[in-house]
């Protein structure tokens, strides 16, 4: 398998994502083959043996490992500069099998408040029912980590860049505290990308991806994925995994391969796009806050220099005139799509607070920072001057 270049050194990214990780079987396909297959067969019995006994290296159930499936992987640790990792169906199966395979009954887990609505309602209400406690924190305020802290705590959990208003975390400060405590972090790393943030050398211990959003990119499959060290994997997710059964699909992991090989691409002229479009709604009169990691009047500028290359591909929005500014901008626009995904090749906008995080009360909401003027752009592919303009003509109507 090809993991260095002429000199031994590791592969840089764009490289890394053509060509790590693929096995290529006797036929000496280029493309990555797509094994779309349960099972595996074996020449005997003894060998059945030896294969299920872990002393023969080899596939045993799809369930487990499949030859297209562990070339996603193999990609993404690769990326991610993991010593392993475990594919899932979807972003969801990714976090609720990180988080319950590190606790048990009477442990604690330590969240950023500014969750993913899915991620809450792991932490609150799926750990709650097996009896894990849970505090959920100002994710900015460092002592507000240190006093959650409890004897029991095991696992501090957060995203960086948030959703939808894309506030920041310090990482590397957050890890110290969660290993101070005897505790793990895991980042949900989801809105920086892989090339826009390393979490593992910040100092998280687990860092997972809906692969869903940028890394197939594209609109078509959902996936997810969970990396580590090689410890962790083996001894705290391996049996969840294989009983659990989130795997990913063999025809999703290839799909996700493909999405990995023009990631850098993608979210090159995605944050392009985004910087472009963030620049000219700061300049709007209409506009009355933007939240863009890229730009320098960020309010949390400092800790971006320090742990995030690269601005990001979503742009965060508020319109003075509220929530009929905000649909009326949301209906005029033609090349950008209402809709609440993102990482895709297509730019797509959303009103967070009547759609992703309808379910919260307003003082949740407000808390947050989603007003009802809060619009969330997550810029495609597209070429920046047709969305400039897009937002040119519809911004008149706000
Ligand atoms: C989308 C998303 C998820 C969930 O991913 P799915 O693939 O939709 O299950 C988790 N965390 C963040 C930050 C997301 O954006």
């Amino acid at each position: 398998m090809l993991t260095t270049n002429a000199e031994h050194r590791p592969l840089r990214p764009a490289t890394s994502l053509v060509h790590s990780g693929t096995m290529r079987s006797p036929f000496g396909e280029t493309s990555e083959a797509l094994f779309l297959t349960q099972g595996f067969v074996y020449d005997t019995a003894e060998a059945a043996e030896r294969r299920f006994k872990g002393e023969e290296p080899g596939f045993v159930y799809s369930r487990y490992a499949n030859p297209t499936t562990r070339m996603f992987e193999e990609r993404m640790i690769a990326l991610e500069g993991a010593e392993d990792a475990r594919a899932t169906a979807s972003g969801m199966a990714a976090v609720s099998s990180a988080l319950q395979c590190s606790v048990k009954a009477g442990d604690h887990v330590v969240a950023a408040r500014a969750l993913f609505g899915s991620c809450r309602y792991i932490i609150e209400t799926v750990l709650g029912r097996a009896g894990v406690a849970s505090t959920l924190v100002d994710g900015r305020d460092l002592d507000q980590w240190r006093a959650a802290v409890r004897p029991e705590t095991k696992v501090f959990f957060l995203e960086s860049p948030t959703n939808p208003t894309l506030e920041v975390v310090d990482i590397a400060a957050v890890a110290e505290i969660a290993h101070a405590a005897g505790a793990i972090l895991i980042v949900d790393n989801v809105f920086a990308t892989p090339l826009q943030q390393k979490p593992l050398e910040l100092g998280a211990d687990v860092v997972i991806y809906s692969a869903t959003k940028h890394i197939d990119g594209q609109g078509r499959c959902l996936g997810g994925v969970i990396l580590s060290n090689q410890q962790w994997i083996d001894e705290t997710l391996q049996d969840f995994f294989r009983h659990t059964g989130p795997s990913l699909s063999p025809f999703n992991a290839w799909t996700l391969l493909k999405g990995l090989e023009t990631l850098p691409l993608r979210v090159a002229q995605q944050s392009a796009n985004a910087a472009k479009l963030a620049d000219f709604l700061a300049g709007s009169p209409k506009v009355s806050r933007v939240l863009y990691p890229g730009r320098a009047d960020h309010p949390d500028a400092a800790i971006i220099a320090r742990q995030m290359k690269g601005g990001s591909t979503l742009v965060a929005f508020e319109l003075a005139g509220g929530k009929e500014a905000a649909f009326r901008v949301s209906n005029a626009l033609r090349i950008v799509k209402i809709s609440n995904n993102l990482g895709d090749a297509k730019s797509l906008i959303t009103h967070p607070a009547t759609t992703t995080h309808k379910s919260l009360t307003e003082e949740a909401r407000a808390e947050l920072g989603i007003g009802p003027g809060l619009l969330r752009l997550s810029a495609g592919i597209e070429d920046g001057d047709d969305l400039l303009e897009d937002f040119e003509r519809a911004l008149r109507l706000a």
